[in-house]
């Protein structure tokens, strides 16, 4: 499905499948659940999802002769710091509109992890006083309208690179990596649950997977607390894909799976709950998660087999994508574990 676009490796290669055995355990054992660690796909300012969208955005952007790189995101995001990332290596200047998307408080929350990375990774990084909206924002316009003004050429990415045309082809990749490694393990996942927000993660696994039928097998866990504009946003965004990639047959609203059981409080705000499901992923499997994406999407996978919604016997593959620099803006939640 991918053969015709140009690829630009930015990540170590296929991600490992870890098994989750003592979480798989804790939870009754019914489940065998585990984890594919997109969190350490690269080198790359510690990685994550945004880092496999942006190897089939890059040859665009050297194509079109661009030399800044212009993106937007909340003051945490791992979206932005990933580009800026990605600039760096490639040669590139970084254009970052940060907007105070979480209503959080914690006193160093614009200086620390992500943004603070971003910062030293050499990106220009502007801080915008505006709410969460996972669509096309004025003051990313802006910024492009500003490098263009002051000789550069910008290259646009949109929010998480998900209204990005190419934005949902990493992720059909992903799909077909899994296929790959199935093949090697000698068993197929039965489910894979992943965290979604701006959408082009999830498309493009419900794309990549519906080529051998399981598309309605992602689960999507909705972390944007705006579910139908989510939901919206996911299926346009595959069937753009599908487009794109030729795929020999439609998607519609069914293959599009989204449970909003556990995004609130809000965007960017962990309940009780999902701090419940940090731990507890931490402290059985030294795995970390982050209070904004993945933690609520562990919370699901969590509830959701606890709730028996996977037969027993199931195979799950958690999609960790990392996310993880987020967290030293929550140290005050987290001050005593
Ligand atoms: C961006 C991000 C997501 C959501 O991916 P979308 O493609 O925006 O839906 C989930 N988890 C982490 C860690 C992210 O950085």
């Amino acid at each position: 499905m991918l053969e015709k676009f140009e690829r630009y490796p930015l990540t170590f290669g296929p991600t490992p499948i870890e098994k989750l055995s003592r979480l798989s355990e804790h939870l009754g054992g019914d489940v065998e659940i585990y984890a594919k660690r997109e969190d350490c796909n690269s080198g790359l300012a510690f990685g994550g999802n945004k880092v496999r969208k942006l190897e089939y955005i890059v040859p665009d952007a050297i194509k079109q002769g661009a030399d800044t790189l212009v993106t937007i995101g909340g003051v945490q995001s791992n979206h932005t710091r990933q580009v800026a990332a990605v600039a760096a290596k490639i040669g590139m200047k970084c254009r970052l509109v940060q907007e105070s998307w979480v209503p959080f408080n914690d006193a160093v929350y614009d200086r620390v992890g992500n943004i603070l990375m971003s910062r030293v990774l050499g990106a220009q990084v502007e801080l915008i006083d505006e709410g969460f909206d996972i669509g096309i924002r004025q003051s990313w316009e802006n910024a492009l309208k500003d490098v263009e003004a002051k000789g550069g050429k910008p290259y646009p990415i949109p929010a998480g690179a998900s209204e990005h045309p190419l934005g949902g082809l990493g992720y059909v990749n992903f799909a077909q990596e899994v296929r790959e490694q199935e093949a090697e393990l000698g068993f197929k996942f039965d489910y894979i649950v992943v965290c979604t927000v701006t959408g082009s993660t999830m498309a493009g696994m419900v794309v990549g997977f519906a080529a051998d039928g399981r598309a309605k097998h992602v689960i999507g866990i909705d972390a944007s607390a705006t579910p139908e504009q989510n939901h919206a946003q996911v299926l346009r965004i595959a069937q753009q894909t599908a487009d794109l990639v030729e795929l020999q047959q439609p998607i519609t609203k069914d293959d599009v799976v989204i449970i909003d059981d556990y995004a609130y409080p809000a965007y960017g705000v962990p309940s009780n709950e999902t701090n419940e499901a940090i731990r507890l992923s931490a402290r059985l499997e030294g795995m970390m998660t982050d209070p904004v994406y993945e933690g609520k999407s562990m919370q699901g996978l969590i509830d959701l087999t606890r709730k028996g919604f996977f037969p027993k016997g199931s195979k799950v593959l958690y999609a960790h994508l990392g996310g993880v620099p987020a967290i030293n803006g929550y140290s005050y939640l987290y001050r005593n574990g």
